[in-house]
């Protein structure tokens, strides 16, 4: 167990005459409240790990109080910052501090890459998210979108934030422009106490997954399977002011308030936690947003600083108390943190480590940025599809939800419709019998009853049976409030009163998934609680938050004649029927468009990666086509070679060797040059270019042969021509045989030199075959290539085109969505008046009830006025 560090910053007086007070003094790590007023305070004096005056520097402030829970954050601890203080006294400073002296986050994220490169046996994951807590919504600050996001909790993940964007990032700079982008989004309100004053509370969050080594193996296989998971949350609280002060209203007040219910929710965890833990009981996580997710900071796994920051003047004394103590409770509590090592598939370093795996082997020989790079791509890709794919399953799980508690409803609709219609039935078949009793009645009694025609005799019955019809309704109804069950005029009520959320939250452990906040929560954040709070108060909130109860509802009119009502009433019931049955279609027609867009979405999952595969051997074919080229050249060079070894004496051959290999050179340089062009550009030369070169070529080839051929013709001939005058000379001397051995042997040498010449031709000629072979196998993939470009063209075309209809598709389910929701306003309101009517109804049947007691008795009354008359009329 360790201590939670507490330190307190003193902001610089805003003018100098504030600052002429000096009311409160720093003295070492006490501060004390010196003089008001010229008289010296008691009692005012705290002490804490650190007191930073007006002089200190955010660098001093992150040395000692940050810079030892990011070494542990990088460690595999979680870790947790948090500036406290009213509005102006510093927090944001403190937090984001400025150009010349950044704060606290931004050095954390420099550390954290500075310590992540010093340690070399670890490898590392890094995932950043900023949110921020507003109204108690809570919103992404890297994606606008995603608003009012829900918290969850899983054996795995612990607490998260469920569809808030994730960013994987390997650098320092990265993450200050994602932070920067976040600040442009951030809400900010104006008070009468700082021009610029944050209304929200802001997360900024780091994940840091890091798993060791294998500094053995070369491909960066693990040795261990274990990965650190950490948390870090650098918070920036809104102020910690009382409502009254800000002198808000409207909008304003509504977010005073919720201000206030999140920072009173802290106090109130942070009261209990410093009652130590035997006193603690049940700590209020749950209750706000803010607590849910620093709950590990929060006496739990993690190393928790809190800067409470103060503004120095006079007229804030009584806020800067209200801090002090805070910072007091806060420091009695004991946290206790742990190396968080997983071994489950939960950790995304090791549910990516095949994909990067497979990525590194693919780009081997690649440039060590350019891989960095491709991995961090494939990462982020990863984690979104991860976050997209886990943002459905919620969705899924919310829609199944819905769906069953609108089915459950609709049961309970059609049940209650079902009783209504049967007590209309027999109503119905009361009403009826009783009026021919009433004739029978009346025929008796000779027109004495006249005025009364209209009334029903036995209404009283017909009202028994709907009573207690009404009755089995209302129970239905308040099936959580057995109170209301004895009272028939009591309005039937759905929704769950003001005791049902202080029955809820004893069940919190038992509800892992969202938080049970109230609706409302009116009278909590008042001056006297938030000041009792400061002072280590635990607000009662079962007994403070009280949602106003329901009114009674007004019956309506009941001057309409019974018949005219029964008839509404069943126009009513039928109407009612049938929207229950167009409810119950749409909802089967959502229930199968879902299915399809399921099945859509999984569609565009294959077809997307089978383009992405397609790609990629696109992507290898200018490759290939290198290889290729360097083969051919390698034969070129090899046949070349084999042939100028078997010349070597300088002769026209070897020149014509020679200049072929000078052709064959220039050939397969240009054709690698194109080749590298391909590879590196979208350039690339076309069929035209190639003939041209090929002709060009060719010339200079025949005319090499050409003047080779007639040079070679020209020395024989020129030696032939010189040797006739010297078979003159001899001719007459008798040295017969030595001419003829000349002539003999320059035939010979005739001879080889034309064998060679032939030789050479052939050689020529397979070497201009293996040309036009080069040339054709370079055509065939050149066509390939185009063919592949226009493939890969379409499928861009395809992709983007089921992007549309996947929009579209999202746009219609939306409608849908938004069309059922008033479908079910409709509804509500339905059956809103159903209740009216059934009360109205109940009522005109007791008024009847009492009339036809009434009615009855004045009848007896008549009857026995009449038989006095009779008889004295006989004894007359
Ligand atoms: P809060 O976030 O608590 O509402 P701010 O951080 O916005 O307050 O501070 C209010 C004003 O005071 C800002 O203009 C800020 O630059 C200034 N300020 C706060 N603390 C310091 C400090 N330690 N040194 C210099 N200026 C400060
Ligand atoms: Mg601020």
């Amino acid at each position: 167990m360790e201590k939670i560090c507490v330190a307190v910053r003193v902001r610089p007086p805003v003018t100098e005459e504030s600052a002429s007070g000096a009311y409160w003094k720093v003295d070492d790590n006490r501060i004390s409240l010196q003089k008001l007023h010229d008289s010296p305070v008691s009692g005012a004096s705290y002490a804490f790990d650190h007191i930073f005056d007006e002089s200190c520097s955010n660098a001093k402030i992150y040395e000692l109080l940050t810079r030892d829970i990011i070494r542990a954050v990088v460690e595999g601890f979680n870790g947790t910052a948090f500036a406290y203080g009213q509005t102006s006294s510093g927090k944001t400073f403190t937090m984001n501090g400025t150009e010349k002296d950044p704060g606290i986050i931004h050095r954390a994220v420099k550390d954290i890459f500075d310590r992540i490169q010093m340690t070399s046996d670890r490898e590392f994951l890094i995932r950043v998210s900023y949110m921020e807590i507003y109204n108690e919504e809570i919103i992404d600050l890297l994606a606008v979108e995603n608003q009012k996001l829900q918290i969850h909790e899983s054996l795995e993940r612990g607490v998260f934030v469920a569809g808030l964007r994730e960013e994987i990032v390997n650098n320092a700079e990265q993450v200050l422009k994602l932070i920067e982008s976040g600040e442009v989004n951030r809400h900010f309100g104006e008070t009468n106490i700082n021009v610029r004053s944050s209304r929200s509370h802001t997360i900024f969050r780091m994940v840091i997954e890091s798993k060791e080594k294998d500094t053995n193996s070369v491909n960066h296989f693990y040795s261990s399977d274990a990965i650190r998971v950490s948390v870090l949350n650098l918070v920036d609280l809104a102020g910690s002011e009382r409502i009254a002060k800000t002198g808000a209203d409207g909008v304003r007040l509504k977010e005073g308030k919720h201000i206030n219910k999140s920072l009173m929710i802290l106090g109130n965890v942070i009261n209990k936690l410093s009652d130590g833990a035997k006193n603690r009981g049940h700590i209020p996580y749950r209750d706000s947003k803010l607590t849910r997710i620093l709950q590990p900071a929060l006496g739990g796994n993690a190393k928790t600083s809190i800067i409470c920051t103060i503004a120095p003047e006079e007229v804030h004394i009584e806020e800067t108390k209200g801090t002090l103590q805070f910072a007091s409770r806060a420091k009695r509590i004991a946290n206790c943190a742990q190396v968080n090592e997983i071994l489950t598939d939960a950790a995304l370093l090791k549910r990516q480590k095949q994909e990067i795996e497979d990525l590194r082997k693919k780009l081997q020989g690649s440039q060590s940025e350019v891989l960095e790079q491709e991995i961090l791509k494939l990462r982020n890709d990863l984690l979104k599809y991860e976050l997209e794919r886990e943002k459905l399953e919620m969705e899924l799980k919310e829609e199944r939800r819905s769906q069953k508690e609108r089915e459950q409803r609709i049961r309970e609709q059609q049940i209650k419709i079902d009783n209504l219609s049967s007590l209309v039935t027999s109503s119905d078949v009361h009403g009826n019998s009783s009026q021919d009793c009433m004739l029978m009645d009346l025929l008796t009694v000779d027109g004495v009853l006249a005025n009364f025609k209209t009334l029903k005799t036995e209404v009283k019955y017909a009202s028994e049976e709907q009573d207690s019809g009404r009755y089995r309704i209302t129970e239905d109804y308040n099936d959580s409030n057995s109170k209301s069950q004895g009272e028939p005029f009591r309005t039937p009520c759905f929704k769950a009163g003001p005791n049902a959320f202080v029955a809820k939250r004893s069940q919190y452990s038992t509800l892992p998934d969202c938080s049970p906040l109230p609706d409302t929560f009116s009278n909590v954040a008042d001056e006297d609680t938030w000041l009792k709070m400061n002072r280590g108060y635990i607000a009662d909130l079962d007994s403070i938050q009280m949602t106003p109860a329901r009114k009674v509802q007004s019956f309506p009119s009941s001057d309409v004649t019974p018949d005219g009502s029964n008839k509404n009433y069943n126009q009513e019931v039928q109407n009612l029927k049938r929207q229950l049955e167009l409810a119950i279609e749409e909802r089967d027609e959502l229930k199968r468009k879902h299915a399809e867009q399921l099945t859509l979405n999984d569609r565009l999952t294959c077809e997307i990666s089978e383009l992405q595969r397609e790609a990629q051997l696109f992507q290898e074919i200018p490759q290939r086509l290198c290889e290729c080229a360097a083969n051919c050249k390698d034969i070129y060079v090899d046949v070349l070679s084999m042939t100028q070894s078997s010349i070597s004496d300088g002769s026209s051959t070897a020149k014509l060797l020679s200049s072929m290999s000078e052709i064959g050179a220039s050939l397969f340089t240009t054709l690698e040059s194109h080749f590298s062009m391909a590879l590196d550009g979208p350039r690339s030369f076309t069929e035209n270019d190639f003939k041209e070169y090929r002709k060009v070529l060719f010339e200079r080839f025949n005319s090499t042969i050409k003047s080779l051929v007639s040079s070679e013709t020209q020395s024989i001939q020129n030696e032939q021509v010189t040797n006739l005058p010297c078979s003159g000379e001899y001719k007459g001397c008798a040295v017969g045989g030595e001419i003829g051995y000349w002539k003999e042997n320059l035939s010979d040498e005739l001879h080889t030199i034309k064998e060679r010449y032939h030789d050479l031709e052939m050689e020529l000629q397979s070497n201009n075959q293996l040309l036009e072979a080069c040339k054709q196998r370079y055509d065939t993939l050149e066509a390939e290539f185009l063919l592949l470009k226009e493939e890969r063209d379409s499928l861009h075309k395809m992709v983007s085109e089921s992007s549309k209809e996947l929009a579209l598709v999202t746009d219609q389910k939306e409608n849908v969505m938004k069309d059922f929701n008033t479908e079910s306003h409709k509804r509500k309101g339905l059956e809103e008046k159903i209740k009216q009517f059934s009360v109205a109804f109940a009522c005109r049947k007791m008024s009847l009830a009492s009339f036809h007691g009434e009615f009855k008795s004045k009848i007896e009354r008549l009857r026995a006025q009449n038989r006095v008359l009779a008889l004295k009329s006989l004894e007359c």
